[in-house]
Parts: C-alpha cells; sequence; structure tokens
C-alpha cells in the first residue's frame, strides 16, 4: 500500500509502505474516501509540520471508510463498520504532523473510541459525502463563533469549501440575508446556488458601497457605517480587518477563521467608536457529531462542494486541481472504477 508524504518544501511523494498493524486499542480504517483540505497545500508549501530532518510529513485528515481491524481492547466498533474520523480526537493527530496520514489505503487510528475519533456513518450516506464532515465541521464552528442568528445580515469573505459551508450553515439556521465574497466568478456562483442572497467579486466591485446597498446604513456618531451584524473571515486577505473595521457599525461581530501568515494592522483608534468583538475560530470541538447528523437531510445540498473527483493514483495531480481558484472540494476517492 501507499501513503502520502511531504518530504521538503514543494516536495510530495506516494511513498510506499508496509499495512499497519493495530495494537490493543486500536482499529484499521480501509480509506474509502478523503477530501484535500487548504491545511495540506500550506504544508507542502512550508515543507511539513514537525517534521524532522529526513523525515516525512504524512497528510490527509479527512476521511471516511471502513472498519478492517479491531484491537481487543476497543468496545463498540465492530469490522464492517463505516466510520469517519475526527482527526483532532486522535492522540497523534492525523494528517497534521502526527505519523499516520489519511491520503493511504489502510488507515491506523491509535485509542480509537467510538462517538469520539471514530464516528459511525449514517445508513445511505455515501462516503464522499461522509467525508465533507470535517471541513463543514470547521466551517460550523466558524458560524457557531458569530453567534449569527435569523434576522442577522451576514458576511462572508472567501468562497472556497469553508466559506462555502458557512454559507450553507448560515442559511440552514435560517439566515436569510448572507453575502458571500470571493475573487473567482465559480465560487461566487457556487455560493449563489447554497442560498447567498447576493456575491460581490471585490476586483470588480466597491465592498463598501455594495454592502451599504444590500445591508443599508448605520450611524456611529457623526461617521456612516454598514448594516452588517456579523463578518466571517474565511479569505485570510491582508487588508480585510482594518477593512472591515473602518465600515462596521456599532457592536457588530467579526470571527477570523483565515490562516494569517504575517501580523496584519489593527486600527484601534477606528475600531474604538464601534465596541465591536474581533474573534477568531479554529477547529470543531464540538461540531462534528452535529454535522454528521444533518448530513443525510443536506446532502443534496452538500454535494455540489465537491467539484472534482480523482483515484488515490492521482493524488498528486489532485493536488495542483486544489490549488486552483476555480475548484471547490477536490475528493479523492479510494474505491475501484470511480469516474475521474
Ligand atoms: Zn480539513
Amino acid at each position: 500500500m501507499r501513503v502520502l508524504n511531504i518530504h521538503g518544501v514543494n516536495d510530495v511523494r506516494l511513498d510506499p509502505v508496509a499495512p499497519p498493524v493495530p495494537g490493543s486499542k486500536d482499529v484499521v480504517v480501509k480509506i474509502k474516501a478523503c477530501g484535500i483540505c487548504g491545511s495540506d497545500l500550506s504544508y507542502i508549501k512550508v515543507g511539513g509540520i514537525h517534521r524532522k530532518p529526513d523525515g516525512v510529513t504524512p497528510i490527509g485528515h479527512e476521511a471516511a471508510g471502513e472498519v478492517i481491524m479491531v484491537g481487543k481492547a476497543v468496545s463498540g466498533v465492530a469490522v464492517g463498520q463505516r466510520v469517519i474520523i475526527n482527526p483532532m480526537m486522535t492522540p497523534s493527530y492525523i494528517g497534521s504532523g502526527g505519523p499516520e496520514g489519511a491520503f493511504t489505503e489502510e488507515l491506523l487510528v491509535r485509542d480509537a473510541r467510538l462517538g469520539d475519533s471514530l464516528l459511525p456513518i449514517p445508513e445511505g450516506l455515501p462516503y464522499e459525502i461522509a467525508a465533507l464532515t470535517e471541513p463543514l465541521a470547521v466551517a460550523m464552528h466558524g458560524v457557531n463563533r458569530s453567534q449569527a442568528r435569523p434576522g442577522d445580515k451576514v458576511v462572508v469573505f472567501g468562497c472556497g469549501p469553508i466559506g462555502l459551508g458557512m454559507v450553507l450553515w448560515l442559511v440552514d439556521r435560517g439566515i436569510t440575508d448572507v453575502v458571500a465574497l470571493d475573487l473567482s466568478p465559480e465560487r461566487l456562483e457556487r455560493a449563489r446556488a447554497l442560498g447567498a442572497r447576493a456575491v460581490i467579486n471585490p476586483a470588480q466591485e466597491d465592498v463598501r458601497t455594495r454592502l451599504l446597498e444590500l445591508h443599508g446604513s448605520a450611524r456611529i456618531f457623526s461617521r456612516e457605517a454598514v448594516g452588517t451584524d456579523a463578518y466571517i473571515d474565511a479569505a485570510g486577505a491582508p487588508n480585510l480587518l482594518s477593512d472591515v473595521v473602518r465600515m462596521a457599525k456599532f457592536q457588530s461581530r467579526m470571527v477570523v477563521t483565515a490562516a494569517y501568515m504575517k501580523p496584519v494592522p489593527l486600527d484601534l483608534g477606528a475600531m474604538l467608536t464601534t465596541e465591536m468583538t474581533i474573534t477568531t475560530a479554529v477547529g470543531y470541538p464540538t461540531e462534528m457529531p452535529d454535522v454528521i447528523a444533518a448530513l443525510p437531510r443536506l446532502r443534496d445540498k452538500a454535494a455540489p462542494l465537491i467539484s472534482h473527483r480523482f483515484p488515490f493514483g492521482q493524488v498528486i495531480e489532485a493536488l495542483g486541481v486544489a490549488g486552483t481558484p476555480a475548484s471547490a472540494k477536490v475528493m479523492i476517492d479510494f474505491e475501484e472504477g470511480v469516474a475521474v
């Protein structure tokens, strides 16, 4: 069998590896589908994480599959069970610097616990839809941190898989006034299909002017602010924070979920009169079970998040596609005979 390893900066290879042998507390999952994440691409760009010199970083953390081996001390898990893996709940932090990555045929899940690191896939839900649970959980956590509720006017910056997932959850919660921003027309089209009320391409339109039209205006002393209640940043553009602070209304909220590689300026003088809240959201401390429970109901809305499918043997090519703005979720299918 094979595993996808980062060997250095922009050096990623499909290496041969021996099948895992589970200990008494471990489970082996035959991977059926695993999505490519933006963080996989970032890890490749920086040459891996926690990688020892001459060592490798195995990647892949958005996985669904079938249990094929169960250690003696593991309870509640059976061979043949269909599961997704919650990598945040695995001791080796699968696909993010530990010894295991899910771009492999057979994945070792150490200290496996049902309902925690392994979650059952609801009956009839395809593996590739189940494999969307992880990115959709990131998106749900961002929405949870924004405290958006029906009646709120919300802006989502960035319509990659996470931003699109945020649009999906906001609309699902009855928030009808969602405006999505991106530079890619394809991504904006996807946001619209998920129920965004309007989309803005900042390369073609003035964001403040458009938001004043869409969300109305509000006053802070003598200054005109836009009427948006909550902003969620899934884009990570360097100017974004200062742009929002300058247009934000009184007691509006902003959640940053994008990974910033460099410090960005924050105009606390302009922020003072807004009393706005700026916070961050990372991972999915509690959301994964909620997402997998909702997916049978939202299956048809979630399916279009997958823009491309590749067989495992073409994972390196698939990584290239995942880096293009026209793509959404690029899914690696491990089943025989799956069309490219
Ligand atoms: Zn991910």
